[in-house]
């Protein structure tokens, strides 16, 4: 059905605002935009924003949804003493504890609160060890399906379960592929965990099942240091060095963290297509570092924003980059203005390019993928000052989506999802916690 917003605030980080605008959207795009009353559109559904603030959906580029159950859990003698620990005390039990049913559920949870925050498109990480196929069929069936996100999905395969769990951690990325609808709602990448949990035996293997697809690769890459003195101390390479040896660091990639980086690292990705996804919070609370983001950036390498399952409120990982990159340079002036925001703006090329649709700009043409924000500004509102609004917003008085729009179609309303029994949804996934909790 077709649909016309009107009365609307409306802004993007392209340079467009409109003061009380409208959008006409057709078959999951925008088809006009403009200033002043929306023109009359025959048999058209009419919504009227009574001004509230309309920017295009959020993406996030690197998410964790099975860690979503993960919420309030207690676990005994977890003191964690470095990133090792912390994966090994923590996230390797939970995972490995996930059944189908688990999976499912972690993906309705986390897809809810991508949906509450305003995130229309994401790229997810997964791991289940116990239930390794049929997994990426459970995050699509609650995110894609049901909630109507769009998402790009892979599995991370390792060696830390033994070859037949590679295997079959390589067989569901490829399967699953294979399967996708081409429907642009819908992606997939090849998922590998990261260097120090892969041979150069899992590596070749992952990468001859993902080149005939034209797969590119999902990765965590020198996260901890761990990544870097396990690829020096067994290959004589660091990660990035590695990785790249096998072909890994191409167009479409995303190498999720790059904190423990060298020089000559930083220098060979600054040649090669491959983005990094910067993903301050998660880094901050796991203590891992800070990335060179202007650094980086300064050399070309494109740089996207992650949560890596640390939330999924984009706006505030914005912010959170903006704060790390001025406490870890002790300068306020570093990471200002277009370089913060060539992450995000970033986050939308790489959702262009595995949904198919161009993404984040209130033009004809683009998808409407949509948010209207309750937000009323205290202060003038521009294009160039957008992200200052929702940033500051963010850590005032809050900032929460009233209506979402995928693909032309609303799937949260007047702050209520559409598609799905939330409450219904929610007491059931505190069930299915309190199960996973139990075998952990
Ligand atoms: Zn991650």
């Amino acid at each position: 059905m077709n649909l016309v917003i009107e009365q609307a605030r409306m802004a993007d980080l392209f340079g467009t605002y409109h003061e009380r605008g409208y959008v006409v959207i057709e078959d999951g795009r925008i088809e006009a935009v403009g200033e002043g009353p929306s023109p009359d559109v025959p048999g058209a559904r009419r919504l009227d924003a009574q001004n509230m603030l309309l920017t295009p959906g959020l993406v996030n580029a690197h998410a964790h949804l099975y860690s979503s159950l993960a919420r309030g859990i207690s676990l005994p003698n977890y003191s964690p003493k470095s990133f090792g620990d912390i994966l090994e005390g923590l996230w390797w039990r939970l995972d490995r504890a996930l059944d189908l049913e688990g999976v499912y559920w972690s993906a309705m949870v986390g897809g809810l609160q991508h949906l509450r925050a305003g995130v229309t498109a994401l790229f997810d990480h997964h791991a289940s060890p116990s239930a390794i196929q049929g997994s990426l069929a459970q995050i699509k069936r609650a995110v894609v399906d049901e909630l109507g996100l769009r998402c790009d999905l892979c599995y991370e395969v390792t060696d830390r379960g033994g070859e037949a769990a590679r295997d079959a951690g390589i067989a569901e990325n490829v399967e699953f592929a294979k399967g996708l609808p081409k429907d642009g709602m819908c992606a997939a990448h090849m998922g590998l965990h990261a260097s120090f949990t892969l041979s150069d035996k899992t590596l070749e293997r992952a990468v001859a099942a993902a080149e005939p697809l034209g797969l590119p690769y999902h990765i965590h890459l020198a996260e901890g240091k761990e990544d870097v003195v396990d690829a020096l101390k067994k290959y004589g390479l660091r990660p990035a060095e590695r990785l790249d040896k096998f072909g890994i660091l191409t167009e479409g990639t995303l190498l999720a963290h790059g904190i423990h980086l060298s020089q000559a690292e930083i220098d060979l990705l600054a040649a090669r297509p491959a983005s990094v996804i910067h993903n301050p919070r998660s880094n901050m609370n796991n203590a891992v570092g800070a990335a060179q983001v202007e650094g980086m950036l300064s050399r070309g390498i494109r740089l996207g924003l992650g949560s890596d399952g640390f939330g999924c409120d984009m706006i505030g990982e914005l912010l959170s980059a903006s704060l790390l990159a001025h406490h870890a340079a002790a300068d306020p002036t570093a990471l200002g203005g277009e370089k913060l925001l060539a992450l995000i703006r970033h986050n939308y090329a790489l959702a262009e390019r595995f949904f198919g649709i161009p993404m984040g700009k209130l033009s004809p043409g683009y998808a409407a993928d949509l948010v209207l924000w309750e937000y009323d500004p205290p202060t003038p509102l521009s294009a160039e000052n957008l992200p200052w609004h929702l940033m500051y917003a963010k850590i005032s008085e809050g900032l929460v989506p009233h209506t979402v729009i995928v693909a032309g179609r609303v799937r949260l309303s007047g702050g209520v999802v559409q598609s799905v029994d939330e409450r219904e949804a929610l007491a059931k996934s505190r069930e299915v916690a309190r199960a996973l909790w139990a075998r952990i």
